[in-house]
This record gives C-alpha cells, structure tokens and sequence, in this order.
C-alpha cells in the first residue's frame, strides 16, 4: 500500500487521518486480539476511551451471549488468513448491549505470517430490529392468510404463483399437484376475463364462478373466485431513488369454494331437468314410434304407386286400377295423418355449453340404473374443458342415449365386470367426448350400419326400434361435429364424439396474462 501511496503521491499522514475520521469503529490488535489502536469512532461507539482500552483484548467487548462456535470460526477463519465477517452480540463501557456488524482482516508482513489484525465494525442494533419488525409483519400476514379459509394466491405477469396461503396448497394436492391458479385462469379466460387489458387498466374482477371437475371426483367443485391487480415493488438498484418506477403487475387471486351451495342448487335444478327430460323423452319414443310406422307404410305404398303407373298402360284392367287407386289413396291419407299427428321437437335456443356439465347430468340422472346393473362408472373429465355451443337438452339426450346403449351392452355382455368409462378433453378446434363399455361391442361389418334407422342387433329388443343411434347421429350432424366407433378398441365399444369449440370468445387456447 505504501508503495502504491507513494506513486500517487498520498502522504502516510492521509492515510492515518483517514482512518482516525471514518465513521467506522476501527480497531488494531496484535496477533491475540490485543487493542493497540483505536479510532475516535471507535471511541464512541464503545464508550472506552483510548487510554481505557488500549493493551485490553477485544474479548472485553464481548456480552458472552455470543456462541462460542461463532467465536471458534472467526479465529479459525482469520488464523486461516481470511478476512472473517459476521454479527456478534457485544457490550459498551455501560454494560448496554448492542449488535456489531464486524470485519476482521488479517494484516500479513513481510514473510506473510500474521502480525496484526484490523476490525471495522458498525452498530446495527437498529436495523435488525426493524428487519425483525418486518419479518414479523410478514409471519403475521402469512399467518392470517393461511388461517382465512379462502383459497389465496399471488400471481405474476408470467403466470407463475409467488405466494400462496395453506387453502391453497391443499387444494393443489387435491388436484394432484395441477396449479389452481392456472386452472383459475383458464377457466376465466373462457368466460371472456381479458387478464392482459385489465391488467393494464388496473381493472380487477368479481364473484366469477369456475367449475373444476376432477378425475375420479363424483362430482365437480365450485369456486367463487376474485382478483384484484397489485403492482410489486420494485426493489432493483435503478429504481431506488425513484418512487415513480411501477413493479411487475401482480394478480391476487382469492376463491371462495361454493360446492355445497352449488349443491343444494343442482338438487333443486335435477328434479326440474328430469321432469322435462321426462317430457322430452315421451315425445321422442312417440316420433320414433311413429317413424317406424310412417316407415313400414311407405314401402308398401311405394310399391301400390308402381303397380298403378303400370296398370295406366293397360286397358282391361280397369277395374284392378281402381280398386289399386283407392288403395293408394288411403295409403297416402294414412302416410300423412301419421305424418300430422308427429309431435313438433321442443325447439331450443343454441348457447354456450360445457359438456363437462351436461355429461355429469347424464350420469347423475343414470345412477339408479348403473346400481342396479352393478355397473362402474370411470369419469374422466378434463379439469377445464373448453366450451361448445349447442343445444344442452338435446344434447343430455344425445349423450344419454349413448350412455343406456353403453348399459345395455354391459348387461349383455354378461360379463362380472362392468365398466362405463367416459371422457372429455379439449381438442385443437374442439371437445371429444369418449364413451367406452366393455360389453358386447360392435362387429366390424356393422360398425356404420348401427347408425341407419331401425337398425337393431340387441338380443333383447328392450322395447326399442333401433332408431336411437341415427337419432344421435342427427344431434350430432346438427351440432356440425362428428361421430364414429373407435375400430381399434376391441374390449367393448367406444363411440367417439367430437364436437367444434364455441365461437363466442374467440380462440381459448392457453396464453400468458
Ligand atoms: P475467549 O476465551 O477469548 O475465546 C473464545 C474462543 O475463541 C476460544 O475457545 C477460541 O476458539 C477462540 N480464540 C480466542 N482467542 C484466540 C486466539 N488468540 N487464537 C485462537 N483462537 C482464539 N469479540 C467480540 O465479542 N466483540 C468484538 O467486537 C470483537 N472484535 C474483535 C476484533 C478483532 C480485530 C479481533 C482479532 C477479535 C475480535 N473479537 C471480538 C474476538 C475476541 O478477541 C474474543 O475472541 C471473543 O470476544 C471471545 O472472548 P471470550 O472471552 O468470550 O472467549
């Protein structure tokens, strides 16, 4: 050092002066930690005058309240000649304690051993006190939020969950490690929540209410979920002595579960689906009773038609024509009194559909059948399932007669093991809905037959004409989406249904906020 002052031409003096002026307790011992300098600051920070403590060891500073260990890795570390850093409890002239904030540098001569050690130290009893009182405030607040029995997240910008209260953390393991905020967000993305402009904006939102079905769960689970947009402080070097610079924008997510309420209300919602489903179905089996008859007449008029233009060529035959005519005419009035008297379809209004829902009234209104069959029922909804549109009542009946077929394949089958499995996913351009039996299945000669009308191959006829699956094919046609059974699933059938994605909210894909 001294040459390196004599090159820039600083005096020792300066040096010397310097260190007597910092405001920095410094101090010099002797290889045994024998005071032989001190600073005025020293001085007052310590209480000890010069005179007082030179010759003593720094062990007078000691409050003995530091752990030994912490003493043996100082010594250890500066005989190591290392500088050593570290807070020790120490005591002044006045017995009062207060915290050091000490660096102990080991000063080498010559050879390079050891002849003095310099301490700088700073009173930083204040400063951890208030470090205390903000680690304090923090527990506190963690702890209210763990003990509020809402489910409480913080989000940033990237979608990545920075804080989180206990609600929340169990409620992750209940969706087997799935991130509920994530799901959160889906879910209200397709419900048209634009986080990115209401993040800008500062907008925040209120009560929207997410539906989270989960695999293996009889049931789906209902939140109420809130979200109000807080800006983290930015604790950057640039922005210190700037109160303007904004942090990222956070989303704080708080879900209220509403799953009993929910509850009560599907209870009271189930007894007015299946009175009108009741009502759907009764004027269903009249129309398919009474295509089967308008079916099985027309052939035979049919034909009566083509023996009539026929007779028109020949000319003794009149008589036969005649009779053939009022045949043909009665056959026609029966065709449209048949005709007149098939019941209108109940029209319904198309609106934005999750078929998580509509399958789960499926299976919820088949419960009594799939005991009394002894059948398993395996659901495995996607957790958030993106929104088709479509007619819901004609849709449950859609999905429920693909249910009962699944049924009566099962009890055909005769098989101990009864399973129905189904399954929803979100696709690229829509939902698939997958129902699986392990019944009877379907031949692969007859696998696009099943979907003609009065196509039957149940031993048992169950009061059925074989109109069900061409019905269903209807329903989907109308819905623009498309049906098929899965060839290369042998235990049983599986009937694919897939159905194009809602317009409404434009693309749902995953994005950031
Ligand atoms: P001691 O019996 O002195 O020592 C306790 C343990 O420290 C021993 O078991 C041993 O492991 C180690 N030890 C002590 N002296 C030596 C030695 N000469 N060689 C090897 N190991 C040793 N202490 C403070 O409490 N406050 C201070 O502000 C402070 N400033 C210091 C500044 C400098 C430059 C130096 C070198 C030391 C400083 N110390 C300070 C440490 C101090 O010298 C004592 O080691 C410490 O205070 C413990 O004292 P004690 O009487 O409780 O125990």
């Amino acid at each position: 050092m001294t040459a390196k002052a004599a090159q820039g031409g600083l005096s020792p003096r300066l040096f010397f002066e310097i260190v007597q002026q910092s405001p920095l307790a410094i101090s010099i011992t002797d290889e045994n930690a024998n005071i032989l300098y001190v600073n005025p600051a020293f001085e007052t920070l310590t209480g000890y005058d010069e005179q007082a403590i030179l010759g003593k060891n720094e062990s007078i500073l000691s409050h003995k309240q530091t752990p030994t260990k912490v003493y043996s890795e100082l010594w250890s570390t500066i005989q190591s000649k290392n500088p050593w850093q570290g807070t020790l409890v120490n005591r002044g002239r006045t017995g009062e304690a207060y915290l050091a904030e000490l660096h102990i540098s080991p000063v080498l001569d010559s050879n390079g051993e050891i002849r003095y050690f310099l301490g700088i130290h700073r009173d930083v009893t204040q400063l951890h006190a208030l470090e205390k009182q903000v680690r304090h405030q923090k527990e506190l607040i963690e702890s209210v939020l763990d003990a509020a029995p809402v489910v409480v997240a913080l989000i940033d910008a990237e979608r990545r969950v920075i804080l989180e209260n206990q609600a929340y953390k169990k409620l992750l393991g209940d969706l087997h490690g799935n991130e509920p905020a994530i799901l959160f967000l889906d879910a209200l993305h397709q419900d048209g929540v634009e986080l990115k402009s209401m993040c800008r904006k500062g907008q925040g939102f209120g009560d929207m209410e997410v539906r989270l079905d989960i695999a293996g769960r009889a049931e789906p689970r209902w939140f109420s979920v809130s979200g109000t947009w807080v800006d983290e402080l930015d604790s950057t070097a640039g922005s210190y002595f700037s109160a303007q610079i904004k942090g990222r924008c956070c989303l704080l997510l708080v879900a209220n579960e509403i799953t009993a309420l929910k509850r009560q209300m599907e209870q009271v919602r189930m007894q007015h689906l299946r009175a009108s489903l009741a009502q759907q179905r009764r004027v269903q089996d009249m129309r398919e009773a009474l295509s089967g008859a308008i079916f099985q007449l027309q052939t035979p008029v049919n034909v009566i038609q083509a023996a009539v233009s026929m007779l028109d060529h020949g000319s003794d035959l009149n008589r036969t024509r005649e009779v053939l005519d009022q045949v043909l005419t009665s056959g026609q009035q029966a065709l449209e009194t048949l005709r007149g008297a098939l019941p209108e379809e109940l029209q319904e209004i198309e609106t934005s559909v999750n078929l998580n829902a509509i399958l789960q009234d499926v299976l919820n209104l088949m419960t009594e059948d799939f005991l009394a069959q002894g059948v398993v029922i395996d659901w495995h909804p996607q957790t958030v399932l993106r929104a088709v549109s479509g007619r819901p009542n004609q849709l449950r009946s859609m999905f429920m007669r693909l249910v009962e077929n699944a049924l009566l394949a099962v009890a055909e089958s005769g098989k101990d093991h009864r399973v129905i499995r189904v399954t929803t996913r979100s696709q690229d351009d829509g939902v698939q809905v997958v129902i699986q039996d392990n019944g009877t299945g379907i031949p692969e000669p007859v696998r696009f037959k099943v979907f003609e009308p009065f196509y039957t191959s149940w031993a048992h006829a169950h009061g059925r004409a074989g109109m069900g699956l061409s019905m269903v094919q209807e329903t989907v046609n109308q819905h623009g989406g498309v049906i098929d059974v899965n060839p290369d699933y042998v235990d049983g059938c599986q009937m694919r249904v897939t159905l194009p994605a809602s317009g409404e909210h434009g693309e749902f894909g995953r994005e950031t906020l």
